[in-house]
């Protein structure tokens, strides 16, 4: 579904945008404040070491903004950073080639890190431990081994999904960081942001009620402010009232608190299929004609934080706020179920 307007991951209609609004510097990056106090600590201690930063593993649902933390990261150090993905190292020579062509402290940033071939793992390894790079001369019985020295340089990989890295590679990084799902008040910090560096005049509760609307996510936030903004012009002279940005979401099909007919629909199936759940991550699929890693990925992150939706041990299930923002009856509580105290919640896979 990658014409959906609330979807997290990058769409063609972002690229203009996001490289105007991405922050520079760590002030500028709103929220987040556990990962920019230690984040601000490990760079300032790199820095009087003269020293490259460790490499760091940056975790979380898509457009939370691990890639604009990276580069953040590399113009704090004052180094130049390479940008690349998993998907796009097909060979461990495509990567051979990237980690030779780097500079002593420059930042290579790997987005999707998960998705790397084990053979490219492999050069990882030595790349990441001791900054070498083991190549092979030669082939059959007298093929040797050569060990090339590397350049310090501090590898960034962002991951949707830790738990899907092998372990090999996680401990290799010595800094680790979680994105969590922003607040509206910080979304809105950064609509405001935004909204300042496109020249857009707005009333706060414009603002808020665009970052209400936005999953908790930054990239979301700003693509919605960009189709808000193409209906202020019609109707109010550009300026950004709550109306405006209602009525113009509302239209768009983006519910007062940022679901569309997607997650309507995911919720809707475990409701009227399946009681509310528990529904295994495969049932759902198939009954909303999604794929599973999209479900689990993209949609539950934020219908979790809603409270909308838990991940139990024998499926997923539908609270009662749920029922209630879909306009449908909660069932009454089960006499014989105690509060669901083996049910934990969990975010990992
Ligand atoms: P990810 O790499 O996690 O998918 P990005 O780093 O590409 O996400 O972020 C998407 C967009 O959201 C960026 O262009 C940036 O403008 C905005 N953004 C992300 N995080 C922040 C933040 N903390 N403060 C301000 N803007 C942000």
């Amino acid at each position: 579904m990658d014409d959906r307007l609330v979807m997290a991951g990058m769409r063609q209609e972002d690229a203009d945008i996001e490289a105007s609004l991405r922050p520079h510097h760590l002030r500028e990056y709103i929220g987040q404040n556990k990962v920019k106090n230690s984040l601000s600590i490990y760079i300032n201690a790199a820095l009087k070491r003269h020293d490259a930063l460790d490499h760091m593993l940056l975790y979380g649902p898509p457009g939370l903004g691990k890639t604009t933390l990276a580069c953040i990261v590399a113009a704090e150090m004052g180094q130049n950073i390479r940008v690349t993905s998993g998907p796009a190292i097909e060979r461990p020579g495509d990567l051979a080639s990237i980690l030779t062509n780097l500079n002593a402290g420059d930042v290579l940033f790997i987005d999707e890190i998960h998705r790397l071939s084990r053979a490219v793992e492999e050069v990882l390894y030595p790349a990441m431990e001791d900054y070498a790079l083991d190549i092979m001369i030669g082939k059959g019985p007298t093929a040797r081994s050569m060990r090339l020295d590397l350049p310090k340089f501090t590898l960034i990989g962002a991951t949707t999904r830790a738990g899907r890295l092998s372990a090999p590679l996680r401990d290799r990084f010595g800094i680790v960081f979680r994105l969590e799902i922003y607040t509206p008040e910080e979304l809105a910090r950064i609509v405001a942001r935004s909204a300042g560096i496109l020249g857009m005049p707005y009333d706060e509760d414009g603002i808020l009620e665009i970052a209400r609307r936005s999953r908790g996510t930054p990239r979301i936030a700003n693509r919605l402010l960009k189709r808000v903004r193409d209906f202020a012009q019609v109707r109010s002279d550009g300026h950004i009232t709550a109306e405006v940005a209602r009525d113009s979401l509302n239209m768009q099909d983006v519910d007062d608190l940022g679901l569309d007919r997607v997650d309507r629909a995911v919720l809707t199936a475990m409701i009227d299929k399946f009681g509310g759940g528990p529904v295994g991550l495969d049932t759902l699929a198939a009954v909303t004609g999604e794929d599973a890693v999209t479900i689990e990925d993209v949609y539950e992150p934020y219908l979790m934080q809603l409270g909308f939706l838990m991940r139990t041990p024998r499926g997923r299930v539908c609270t009662p706020a749920a029922y209630e923002h879909l306009g449908k009856t909660p069932p009454p509580p089960k006499p014989d179920a105690p509060a669901s105290d083996n049910e934990q919640m969990q975010f990992f896979d």
